[in-house]
């Protein structure tokens, strides 16, 4: 049974799992954290066990070195030989990448020149591949790519209204993101319930919506980055382009100051003074803090307003999905962008079995609504996985 190892490198940290092909088992889990510094983190989960080391992992090639020395050490493979591809999630394929690739050294300049598209993950991706080939060298290796399955759009949903020689000469233009998930999310759609158009609502720290229509992406929130889109964690989303020029006046702050606080200190954290975490928001919501409410409504207005486009956009739609961080586990703020939404769409939704649902599946409108409303939990390295085993069956991906 061939073994593939899904990997999701970023700068500091390199995330993994085992996988059993094709069963899709998951034998192990786990981290390398803090990368870099003297006290980082190893952790492995294995056999129902958390193993824990806190120790210097100054780069990711010792990261991966020790990753590989636990897998033999605890009795995870017999032999290294058994995995037999390892999967990279790579945040941004540009306009190269429609589907998972060879990790080749062609790939591996693509990923490269995109950094200025990309500049938190690009090198990190490269430097947890290299790392990888590095310990492993006769082991294929494959990239998924988070844009990839958003390359199906046209162009009046992925063009911005800027002089059309910008959106040629620099590309710059909606690429999106989470669209590993996204597709994984319109799969068990289309399985699980018979939807052929699908508003995802791919919603946790960072957020995303897609319309996707006969398995294929027709539009998307994030933008040329995963600052675009609906208000997150940390990150404004969509705003007048304007803010930018006046707030630079106002403040004296120059653009990439800004560009910084848009990143990492708006969203749920700048607008409730609270926390990034809607966890501690919605608590502090419920206790009476303004900000925090306001912080609530604000982003469930975000969410609520792409789902009616993208009802718009799809002509209709079969299934509403909620996944990810808050759409798995948050009951609070599904209520809320479904009460947003729920009389124009013509939803009728069981509000106390939603209350219940935490991290699993389940279908939460009644027979009578006019659009299904399930919780589906997303598995990013499942798709991962998948590709993986389809480059070991085919020979090439
Ligand atoms: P990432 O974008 O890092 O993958 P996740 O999808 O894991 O993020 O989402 C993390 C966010 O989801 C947290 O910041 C929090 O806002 C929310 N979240 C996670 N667990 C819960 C929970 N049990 N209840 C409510 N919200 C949660």
């Amino acid at each position: 049974m061939p073994k593939v190892m899904a990997v999701n490198a970023g700068s500091s940290s390199l995330k993994y799992k085992l996988y059993q092909m094709p069963e899709e088992k998951e034998i192990c889990s786990g981290m390398a954290d803090k990368i870099g510094h003297e006290d980082a983190a190893f952790i492995l989960k294995f056999n129902g066990e958390k193993h824990v080391e806190t120790l210097p992992i100054l780069d990711h090639t010792k990261a991966v070195a020790l990753l590989l020395e636990a897998l033999v050490k605890f009795g995870v493979v017999a032999s290294l030989d058994e995995i037999e591809c390892v999967g990279h999630r790579v945040v941004q394929g540009g306009k190269y990448f429609s589907k998972s690739a060879e990790f080749d050294p062609d790939t591996e300049h693509k990923i490269d020149i995109l950094t200025p598209l990309d500049p938190l993950h690009a090198q990190a991706h490269l430097l947890g591949f290299r790392a990888f080939k590095k310990a492993l060298p006769n082991v294929p290796a494959i990239a998924v790519f988070d844009t990839a399955f958003h390359q199906t759009m046209e162009e009046e949903d992925y063009l911005f209204p800027i002089p059309y020689e910008y959106s040629v000469k620099y590309d710059c233009r909606r690429y999106g993101a989470h669209g590993t998930s996204h597709n994984y999310l319109a799969i068990l759609g289309e399985k699980n319930y018979g939807a052929k158009r699908i508003i995802s609502c791919h919603i946790g720290s960072g957020s995303s919506l897609a319309a996707i229509k006969d398995g294929k992406c027709v539009a998307t929130s994030m933008g040329l980055t995963p600052l675009g889109g609906v208000m997150m964690g940390t990150r404004t989303g969509d705003m007048d382009p304007s803010v930018m020029d006046y707030l630079a006046t106002c403040t004296g702050k120059d653009v990439h100051e800004l560009y910084d606080i848009f990143n990492k200190k708006s969203g749920f954290l700048g607008v409730s003074g609270v926390s990034n975490d809607t966890r501690d928001v919605e608590e502090a919501d419920k206790s009476g803090n303004k900000q925090a409410q306001i912080a609530s409504k604000l982003f469930a207005r975000r969410v609520a307003d792409y789902i009616g486009s993208y009802y718009v956009r799809l002509g209709g739609a079969d299934l509403i999905i909620f996944s990810a961080g808050i759409g798995e586990n948050s009951a609070y703020y599904r209520e809320l962008i479904l009460k947003d939404v729920e009389e124009a769409l013509g939803l009728k939704i069981d509000y106390e079995l939603n209350s219940k649902i935490r991290g699993k599946e389940a279908l939460i409108s009644l027979p009578e609504s006019k659009i299904k409303v399930a919780i589906i939990p997303t598995d990013e390295e499942v798709m991962i996985a998948r590709d993986c085993y389809k480059r070991i069956v085919d020979g090439r991906i």
